[in-house]
């Protein structure tokens, strides 16, 4: 028998008492801070969770992930039997539903808090309609639909916006007058540094896996052997005080430099100050709350405090909204009918199948006409781009990469090469261990790579090769030269001529349409053959050449 099996028969009430309510415990609802774990004493309550080894290889997700998600699972599972809590723990081989209604069958109608992937709550509905499962709210979420659309006035909308009122409401990092702590809303201006290595980026906390997370990873390594990515158990946080451990090194040694250095990139840090707590939260094994209330009552600089007040209460709930409010984009585009492998078939030669998939393929919004297929590059094949390389070797041994690596590396060269953003998100949804598909496609489709149009965005967040060479040292020691050969700085000017009738109505961009209205026409003709040269080397999987 498993070490996992054995540990829960050793721990667990006895599963055949009557008497009790069953819970259905969603694989990312790792908490019994919030919800209907905290209306009941551990003995009034049983739990139900559900592993799906067929959920885990619909996409071929990163290892690292799928440890994190199963392993963290299994320890909730024990942690909950250990305080006395019913724990009935099933693998399924068919859809959530059909696995659910067994147990339900036995125990009568389950409850659950609202699940926060669409992918789940659709599989689910017809067991809600048979009366199997009760839904109600989901309680790790901080702000409402009034606060994201008070008026139901629909797109576009504003993250900015949203955000402020959130502030308003919650009167966090607020004066008693009801002003902004320091006197403006966004600290963005002070948080734009370079870092030159002092001070000192934290070590990365480890953890020493017991016998239940050892478990998991070598059936990780062997059940999903075919699966990208580097497994690391000791780099991942699979127990509630491991999630504590990591959120109290994120406390200590990241929160007072994270503002000033929140979008530096560097080869002598992956991380800088970043938290990690991300994966973490979207599990919820840390609440968003308890996050954001010990950075605001911490002694910390302010733009450190707003900055990353900012991430949670603002991005993180608005990504999720904009999710919600367009059913996952199908209000803008259909969906493909079966979940992509983001090019992995074609560059490992995997024969990926989607044919035992439990969902679809996730819409395919796609403004600027995009169709391009995802480089091998993404999967690890050299470009000879510092920067490009840099980034997605550490995805691929980590499964984490932070914010402006995601959106001015990997999504801005997506967007600048006319990469299917479908494709894309499904490339980041697979490779980054914090991704689901509420979080992951607005930030791709949304703010990557401009595929719903100025839904959620002003404008594309596309730049040449000087934003990467302020922000971070790669350019050092890369082939290129980011001011005289570094094809990017092309590419940038040949995606903005490519899309130029889609793009000059926007007021955003009047000034960079006009700089390229001017552009010399043999600047332009180059741009243009940089981009096929760059994107035919690319796609062959071949080193990129200087820009011409
Ligand atoms: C193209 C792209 C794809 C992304 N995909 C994901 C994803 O799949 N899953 C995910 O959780 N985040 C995603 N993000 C947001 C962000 O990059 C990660 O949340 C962050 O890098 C996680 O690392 P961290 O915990 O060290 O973050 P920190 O820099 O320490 O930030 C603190 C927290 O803020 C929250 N946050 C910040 N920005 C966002 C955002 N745009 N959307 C949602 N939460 C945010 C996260 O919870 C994060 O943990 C994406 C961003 C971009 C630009
Ligand atoms: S020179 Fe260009 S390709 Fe090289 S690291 Fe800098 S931005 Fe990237």
């Amino acid at each position: 028998m498993s070490a996992f099996k054995q540990a829960l028969r050793e721990t667990t009430a006895d599963l055949s008492e009557a008497g009790r309510r069953w819970v259905y415990v969603p694989y990312d609802q790792l908490t019994d801070a919030v919800g209907p774990l905290t209306e009941l004493s551990p003995r009034e309550v049983g739990i139900v969770m559900v592993e799906s080894p067929r959920k885990a290889g619909q996409r071929p997700y990163h290892k690292q992930k799928l440890a994190l998600v199963l392993a963290n699972g299994r320890q909730f599972a024990l942690e909950q039997a250990r305080r006395g809590v019913a724990v009935e723990h099933v693998v399924a081989d068919g859809s959530y539903a059909d696995a659910l209604r067994d147990v339900a069958s036995r125990r009568g109608t389950l409850r659950m808090m609202e699940a926060a992937e669409r992918e789940l709550r659709v599989d689910l509905q017809p067991l809600v309609d048979d009366g199997g499962l009760e839904v109600g709210p989901h309680f790790g979420w901080l702000t409402t639909e009034a606060d994201f659309d008070p008026k139901g006035k629909g797109p576009p909308w504003r993250m900015d916006a949203f955000y402020r009122r959130v502030r308003k409401r919650t009167r966090i990092l607020l004066t008693p007058d009801g002003k902004p702590a320091g006197g403006k809303w966004s600290h963005d201006a002070d948080n734009r540094q370079f870092w030159p290595g002092d001070p000192a980026a934290p070590e990365l906390p480890r953890f020493e896996p017991d016998a239940v997370t050892r478990e998991v990873g070598d059936l990780v390594e062997r059940v999903f052997a075919h699966h990208p990515g580097v497994l690391d158990v000791e780099a991942l946080p699979t127990t509630a005080a491991d999630a504590q451990r990591q959120w109290a090194w994120a406390l200590e040694h990241c929160m007072q430099h994270f503002g000033p250095f929140e979008d530096a990139m560097s080869t002598a840090s992956r991380n800088l100050f970043h938290t990690r707590v991300s994966a973490l939260l979207n599990l919820h094994r840390l609440l968003p709350g308890s996050v954001v209330h010990d950075v605001a009552n911490a002694n910390l600089p302010l733009s450190s405090q707003e900055g990353f007040i900012r991430q949670v209460i603002g991005w993180r709930e608005f990504v999720r909204h904009v999710h919600r409010a367009t059913d996952g984009f199908r209000s803008v585009a259909q969906a493909a009918p079966l979940p992509g492998d983001a090019g992995y078939e074609r560059w490992s030669g995997w024969p990926w199948s989607g044919a035992e998939a439990l969902a679809d393929g996730g819409a395919k919004p796609n403004a600027l006409q995009a169709d391009n297929p995802i480089p091998p590059a993404f999967w690890g094949t050299r470009s000879g781009m510092a920067c490009l390389d840099q980034v997605v070797e550490g995805v691929w041994r980590e499964g984490y990469g932070h914010h402006i690596t995601r959106l001015m590396v990997l999504a801005n060269l997506g967007t600048l090469l006319d990469v299917s953003p479908r494709a894309l998100t499904d490339w980041f949804w697979v490779a980054y261990t914090d991704a689901y598909e509420w979080v992951v496609e607005p930030n791709v489709l949304g703010m990557g790579t401009y595929a719903i149009g100025d839904r959620m965005t002003t404008k594309p967040y596309v730049s040449g090769s000087a934003y990467i060479d302020k922000m971070s040292d790669y350019c050092a020691g890369c082939a290129f030269h980011p001011k005289k050969t570094c094809p990017i700085t092309r590419l940038y000017w040949a995606f903005l001529a490519r899309h130029e009738s889609a793009l000059t109505g926007n007021h955003r961009m009047g000034l960079v349409m006009g700089s390229l209205r001017r552009r010399d026409p043999e600047q332009k003709r180059r741009d243009a053959a940089t981009f096929e040269a760059v994107r035919d080397a690319l796609l062959a999987g071949e080193l990129v050449p200087p820009s011409r």
